[in-house]
């Protein structure tokens, strides 16, 4: 049996502004349809390793490859990738399914294919009967739903998500998580998911990537961070006994 090259992987990665320290030694390898959760507490660097694999931002030192293609230097637009953000990032003045298909029009998807593709997402999604909406016109929970469809409709082997729940409440954080995921459950993706929440990372990760001021300190399922933390500050922040 050979083992399969990792899907992400970044290499000795640091990003820095002003010689200010952004996040050092980021090295990870992320297997094809994982469900990587990258955690820690504010300012600890998940956003950055996060714009760091989409491209919006770009490494002073390191590698990073997706695909066994080298991204390093890669454009957003060649990754081959799709984000979902805290903010929603819709368009206010377009319905549910122009804001979801916006993108297939942009790429000239035929239309029979736009709408056959709209509806599988919003499907998945539990959005149907909402295509004529605008966003303000929607919950919170619709809005996060809304962008989960454009990333599906995306058809992209790999989804970013910066703290896609931070602005809903309790009651929909629940089950705007079970849509999400579905993205790798249902359809194949691999996602990585940055949140400041541990029960979070914990009941959606397989692999967990805790993160202090722009370091990792350990990678591992939610049981090893739990049971085997590898120093008090992963037993402190993931709650483990004592
Ligand atoms: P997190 O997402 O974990 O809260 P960030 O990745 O946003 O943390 O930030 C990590 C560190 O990098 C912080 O000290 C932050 O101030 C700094 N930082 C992030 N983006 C920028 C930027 N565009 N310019 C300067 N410093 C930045
Ligand atoms: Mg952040």
């Amino acid at each position: 049996m050979t083992a399969l090259p990792p899907f992400v992987q970044l290499q000795d990665v640091a990003k820095r502004w002003n010689g200010q320290l952004g996040v050092e030694h980021i090295s990870l390898s992320i297997p094809r349809g994982s469900f990587v959760a990258l955690l820690g507490p504010s300012g600890c660097g998940k956003s950055t390793t996060l714009r760091l694999l989409s491209g919006l931002e770009l490494p002073d030192e390191g590698r990073i490859s997706i695909d066994g293609k080298d991204v390093t230097t890669a454009a957003p637009s060649e990754r081959n990738l799709s984000m979902v953000f805290q903010s929603y990032a819709l368009f206010p003045h377009l319905s549910v399914a122009e804001n979801v298909i916006f993108g297939l029009k942009v790429r000239r998807v035929p239309a029979a294919k736009r709408r056959e593709m709209l509806q599988r997402s919003l499907e998945i999604t539990g959005l149907l009967g909402y295509e004529e909406r605008k966003p303000g016109e929607l919950s919170g929970g619709q809005r996060q739903r809304v962008a989960l469809a454009r990333a599906i409709v995306a058809g992209q082997p790999l989804c970013l998500m910066d703290e896609p729940l931070s602005n809903l409440d309790a009651k929909l954080r629940a089950s705007v998580r079970k849509d999400i995921k579905k993205l790798q459950l249902d359809l194949g993706m691999t996602v990585v998911y940055v949140t400041h929440d541990q029960t979070e990372a914990m009941s959606m990760a397989d692999m967990v990537v805790l993160m202090k001021d722009g370091h990792i300190q350990q990678v591992g399922t939610p049981e090893d961070l739990y049971y085997r933390p590898a120093n008090t500050f992963v037993a402190e922040f993931v709650g483990a006994p004592p």
